[in-house]
């Protein structure tokens, strides 16, 4: 046997107390290392390289040489170790038709509030908002049914600026897409702020089960500082009476808050006591304030540190949960654990243009939500259909990872990040926003540490709670 060399960029091992365990990056794959593989990959790793001599010097009496071997084949095969450095990137499949099962119609850009980060560039009052008209609406629901023929249910989403102002319309489209639908299930989801919610809404999305989440920032103090009304008052009275409404009438499916943290507002335990605990949101996810919103919303170096400890802690008492079999309603970390467990092995950052496309005002198709209202080009109509070609030259370039990204351990959970994002800051929609990678990959450490935690004290958690989409009925409070 020659020299064998540590492959870095197609695992990570995390854990303590010689309880490693390994994400294969490749494959998404995880892996318990017994002893005598959490040793060998040891030493690889404090030398880089090794040979025969050095692997006698260092195993005999130790481990047999059937254990060393086993561990040498394993890791050969996995290719985290290779005789000589080799290229692991995937080459880009052109990827010619895209079958969505999602469309985010964009019913109005207008809002009733005037949330200091937001980041639609379009924003205005409802009275002055561009708004979709029905018949578009309708072209577009119509355009989701045939696309979607390979898919057993679609999605229809319902976003803004604020839905809620265009309510009657939701209702209209909800019975179309029903009717058009012909049978075949259709989930409808909301985006919205909560403040124009009435019992006849919250009565609707009952009936039609809507998915639902609410933009909410925490306590008063915390949501008050950026979501304010046009006029600049606070929400949170407003709001807060408003969500204990729904989440008494809106029991369908679990209803989730969504975080958005700025400068200022990073008390990530506090704020998820009290939308989860005290209000009752069955889940709450946590995101920083998205790029293109003013500099000075944004987290500086010190907050991104503190926050991310913050979602670390929270992260643990999730991790503790799961190992009595309960499922904590923190979504971040559920996410990554659903992604953990499913082996997601991205080859483009998300499902933008693949899986879902959003309508624009005027029918346009947009990559995503946030593309509608900016001057990034579209992908087609709801009058001429999907621009197929442009929309396959887009993934197509875009699974070309940035060489930084093919050596990186989290692509398979990153793949370089959002596109929006990178137009924001780059003007350019596949440019890796590398700002943030120390943060995704220390938070995807984090995950591998925890999921092999619950993996050893309670494997079932996997196959009850995250498989079967992990309903919440079993939520535990704190
Ligand atoms: S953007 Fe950063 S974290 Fe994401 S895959 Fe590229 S190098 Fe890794
Ligand atoms: S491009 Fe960014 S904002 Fe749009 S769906 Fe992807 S991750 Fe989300």
């Amino acid at each position: 046997m020659g020299s064998l060399l540590l492959q870095r960029q197609n695992y990570r091992a995390v854990g303590k107390g010689g309880q490693r365990t390994l994400l294969h990056v490749p494959t998404s794959s995880m892996f318990e290392l017994d002893k005598a593989a959490d040793s060998v990959l040891a030493l690889l790793e404090s030398k880089e390289s090794v040979d025969e001599r050095q692997l006698r010097q260092h195993f005999d009496g130790v481990f047999s040489p059937g254990e060393v071997c086993d561990s040498l084949i394993d890791f050969l095969s996995l290719g985290i170790v290779a005789d000589k450095r080799k290229d692991y990137s995937i080459a880009p499949r052109e990827i010619k038709r895209t079958p969505i099962n999602t469309l985010i119609l964009t019913l109005t850009t207008g809002c009733n509030l005037g949330c200091s980060y937001c980041y639609r560039e379009d924003l205005s009052t409802p009275r002055d908002a561009a708004v979709m008209e029905e018949e578009t609406a309708k072209l577009a629901i119509d355009l989701l049914l045939k696309e979607s023929a390979a898919h057993e249910r679609v999605n229809v989403v319902f976003f803004g600026g604020e839905p809620l102002t265009r309510f009657a319309s939701i209702c209209t489209l909800v019975e179309y897409t029903k009717a058009q639908a012909a049978g075949k299930p259709v989930d409808f989801t909301l985006t919205t702020n909560a403040s124009l919610l009435t019992d006849e809404m919250i009565a609707f999305f009952q009936e039609h089960r809507f998915g639902i989440s609410v933009s909410m920032d925490g306590d008063e103090l915390s949501h008050d500082r950026y979501r304010i009304t046009i006029a600049g008052k606070g929400t949170y009275q407003q709001v807060s009476s408003k969500v204990k409404r729904l989440l008494a009438g809106c029991t369908a499916r679990p209803v989730g808050a969504r975080v958005t943290l700025g400068s200022g507002n990073t008390d990530v335990a506090r704020i998820y006591r009290h939308l989860h605990d005290e209000l009752g949101f069955a889940e709450v996810g946590f995101a920083p304030v998205t790029a293109g919103s003013d500099a000075k919303f944004a987290l500086n170096a010190a907050e991104m540190r503190a926050t991310l400890e913050a979602l670390k802690a929270l992260g643990r008492e999730y991790t503790a949960a799961a190992k009595r079999g309960f499922r904590h309603g923190f979504s971040n970390m559920q996410q990554l654990m659903q992604d953990l467990y499913s082996g997601t092995r991205k080859t483009l950052p998300c499902g933008a243009g693949v899986g879902l496309l959003a309508v624009g005002t005027e029918g346009q198709l947009a990559l995503c939500h946030r593309f509608t209202g900016t001057d990034f080009p579209g992908f087609g109509n709801v009058n001429t259909g999907i621009a197929r070609e442009e929309l396959s030259h887009f993934l197509t370039e875009a699974q070309q990872l940035h060489p930084v990204c093919q050596g990186c351990s989290a692509r398979s959970i990153c793949a370089g990040g959002c596109y929006h994002e990178a137009y924001i800051t780059q003007g350019n929609a596949q440019s890796p926003t590398f700002s943030h990678c120390d943060f995704i990959r220390e938070w995807l450490d984090f995950g591998i540490e925890c999921y092999g935690e619950i993996m050893r004290a309670n494997p079932g958690f996997f196959t009850k709670q995250i498989s079967h989409g992990g309903k919440n009925e079993t939520s535990e409070t704190h």
